[in-house]
């Protein structure tokens, strides 16, 4: 079995290998090619003769996940639905989907290691087709943003573009009652009783792509609309657990951790997605990866 992309998987979603502060805390984990990366600049050591383990040759500025129960554990990588322990078979799931997490700053976008999670491709395509799209087509309604590519009056538009073009290249060669029905739709398109010949030439000037173009996407409606990110992302996580009834769940995973910190939140409404912009702005709540944080403008 290969992963969707064709590609079998090789590396696992989870790396398992600590990287310690200078004194012995552990700030984060991740994988065996991160640590060698430390270990080949003399940023790090191997830890107490453990290979997985590393520890810092140089004081950082933070202690990364440090207290994020979450972050630090081990974690296997096996389907989360099913257990499935198939490195070939497991895909990565992004709990909130692309077309709405591509919409996130970078920062969180970054920063969002609570809301990957291993699904084996069966579970994955199960969840995708049975509830991912439930989930969309309620959000299209409760946000009045159509999964289609554009909205219906952007549409109507596009129709009055077209019937516009075909009018201006061709009406001497197209019956009456043909021109009566492009007009009406230029009509609609422009939304008049009574139109014009140069609106129609202006009309037919517009460039569709570029119509399209200006048409904000599903996951771009939603994500404007949508007041508060933390709520929306525990949303997803919990449409999750409740779709597939995962049985095995990292431990410490907990629909309630922050978005934007590796902490529980102690209410829901921390932010809003313009706050989290803000935050990332001001870089406050930056209490992750050490990488991020300390290491040598050369990485
Ligand atoms: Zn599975």
């Amino acid at each position: 079995m290969k992963k969707e992309n064709g590609h079998k998987r090789k590396n696992p979603i989870y790396g398992n290998c600590g990287v310690f502060s200078p004194d012995g805390h552990l700030m984060f984990r991740c994988t065996d090619k991160r640590i060698n990366w430390y270990l080949s600049r003399n940023l790090a050591t191997i830890y107490n003769n453990n290979p997985n383990d590393i520890i810092l040759t140089f004081t950082p500025k933070g202690l990364g996940s440090n207290g994020d129960n979450y972050g630090l554990k081990e974690k296997k990588n096996i389907c989360v639905v099913c257990g499935l322990d198939s490195l070939e078979e497991i895909t990565k799931h992004h709990i909130v989907p692309l077309i709405y997490r591509k919409h996130f700053s970078l920062h969180i976008k970054s920063r969002a290691p609570h809301d990957i999670v291993p699904i084996c491709i069966e579970h994955h395509y199960e969840y995708e087709r049975a509830f991912a799209l439930v989930l969309k087509r309620e959000l299209a309604e409760q946000y009045n943003a159509p999964l289609e590519k554009i909205k219906s009056e952007d549409a109507k538009y596009l129709i009055g573009v077209k019937a516009a073009y075909v009018l201006v290249l061709n009406e001497d060669k197209i019956p009456a009652d043909r021109v009566e029905i492009l007009k009406e739709r230029i009509r609609e398109a422009l939304e008049k009783k009574h139109i014009t010949n140069a609106d129609i030439r202006n009309l037919a000037k517009v460039d569709p792509k570029e119509c399209y173009s200006q048409i904000d996407s599903h996951g771009k409606i939603v994500m404007d609309s949508i007041g508060n990110l933390q709520t929306f992302v525990e949303m997803g996580r919990q449409h999750l657990i409740d779709s597939m009834e995962p049985m095995f769940m990292p431990e410490y995973c907990d629909v309630n951790i922050l978005v934007l910190t590796h902490s529980r939140h102690s209410s829901h409404g921390a932010f809003s997605v313009q706050e989290g912009k803000e935050l990332t702005r001001l870089g406050r709540y930056v209490t992750v990866y050490l990488y991020c944080l300390t290491v040598p403008k050369s990485h």
